[in-house]
């Protein structure tokens, strides 16, 4: 089942997380899979690894008699699987008897890429452990089960059959696609920036307290820093707050100018804030971006918040919104999915999702470009097939 190494080397693999559950899975695959198990193994039966049917679990200790109580299964005739308790140090166990007998242990991912011919689907069997929601775990699942490959490979064989402009023009397809992918297994990032007081925090409260989908709170890494996870319409999104903008009514803090920077630097999208009831509002907005010395991103929305306490009319170009009411939360939850993914990919998409795989789709594009056929190709074979 388990690709070979391309050696006689017998590998082991810790395939849980250690410390964290109530058993522990130990995977050892190999030519001498089955004789180093036997070495550390004592089986209640009394019968030696090679004796006992596949795929049966066996009860028995670990080094001697009195040693840790735990199951063992000889999957096929070069892969066993060791499964004893959870704790770090029933794991160490096992694990630094298996190496001192001989075996190379190496980590789960690299165990995972070697029971897949393609790259791409191991990487998205890698990727599937990082998915919180439904929704990008099936999108990884449709990589899983070859969307991304077969598009690769039909883009190269139409590299092969000298249509270029076809094939650069589902190369674009596919980058287009790569921000979405490369939030699959890593939360948006959405700043909420504004003056003190216009309700940045109770924004927050509101947007997650909507959704009922907190999946965890963190203290910032820094300071200044608050961030919320939360989960709009099945994307993972990362929420801030820009306290660090809090300094900006009297002097600017140059730290907190720094932090708020970078924070918005790497938005991928910002909320300004403003409150409604104040007259100027939107040249309000407009004055903190140039404060800030930013040109507004690309991507952003402006939210005029306390809209509950306010009598003027709002700017088409505005969402309304009250914190403490409720009032427009659900169009500002509809505004934050349209900015960040404006398609969602219909099933059985192919989605780039990591950046080895954007940087060959780029070199490929590239190449189509200037005309180099041979160069294009080799990219996209980068993609379909593991390197040594
Ligand atoms: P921040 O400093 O921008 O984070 O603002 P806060 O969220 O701390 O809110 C400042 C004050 O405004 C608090 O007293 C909130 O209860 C109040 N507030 C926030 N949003 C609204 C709203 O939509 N309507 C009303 N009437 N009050 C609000
Ligand atoms: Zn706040």
């Amino acid at each position: 089942m388990t690709r070979s190494n391309g050696d006689d080397q017998t590998s082991v693999c810790v395939l849980t997380p250690t410390g964290r559950g109530a058993v522990a899975v130990v995977a050892v695959a190999g030519r001498d899979a089955v004789k180093f198990v036997d070495g550390c193994f004592l089986a209640s039966n009394g019968r030696s690894l090679d004796r006992q049917p596949l795929s049966r679990i066996v009860y028995g200790h670990w080094g001697t008699v009195e040693g840790e109580d735990l199951v063992v299964c000889r999957r096929d005739e070069h892969e066993v699987e060791v499964h004893c308790h959870g704790g770090v140090q029933s794991v160490a166990a096992v694990v630094s008897q298996l190496v001192a007998a001989g075996c190379d242990e190496i980590p789960w991912q690299e165990w995972i890429s070697r029971q897949h011919e393609c790259p791409l689907e191991a990487e998205a069997r890698i990727a599937l452990a990082e998915a919180t929601t439904s929704r990008t775990a099936l999108i990884l699942l449709d990589q899983l089960q070859g969307a991304l490959r077969r598009e690769v490979e039909a883009i190269l064989a139409e590299i092969q059959s000298g249509e270029i402009a076809a094939a650069e023009a589902r190369v674009d397809c596919l980058l287009a696609n790569f921000s979405l992918g490369l939030h699959l297994t890593s939360p948006w990032q959405v700043v909420i920036a504004g003056r003190p007081n216009v309700g940045k925090s109770s924004l927050i409260n509101a947007l997650v307290g909507y959704q009922r989908a907190i999946v965890f709170d963190q203290p910032g890494t820094t300071r200044d820093v608050v961030t919320t996870h939360t989960v709009i319409d099945g994307w993972p999104i990362e929420l801030s707050d820009t306290a660090g903008l809090h300094a900006t009514t009297d002097s600017l803090e140059v730290a907190g100018i720094e932090l708020a920077h970078a924070q918005l630097a790497r938005a991928d999208l910002v909320l300004w804030v403003e409150d409604a009831t104040a007259s100027d509002s939107m040249e309000l907005l407009k004055q903190q971006a140039s404060d800030l010395g930013l040109e507004l991103p690309s991507r952003q929305v402006l939210v005029l918040n306390k809209i509950d306490l306010a009598d003027q009319p709002i700017p088409a170009n505005a969402i309304a919104t009250s914190a403490l009411t409720g009032q427009g939360i659900e169009h500002l939850l509809a505004a934050i999915v349209q900015q960040l993914v404006p398609d969602a990919p219909e099933p059985g998409s192919a989605v780039p999702f990591n950046m080895r795989q954007a940087s060959l789709l780029l070199a490929a594009k590239e190449a189509c470009e200037q005309g180099h056929q041979a160069n294009a190709s080799a990219a996209l074979d980068e993609l379909l097939v593991r390197g040594e």
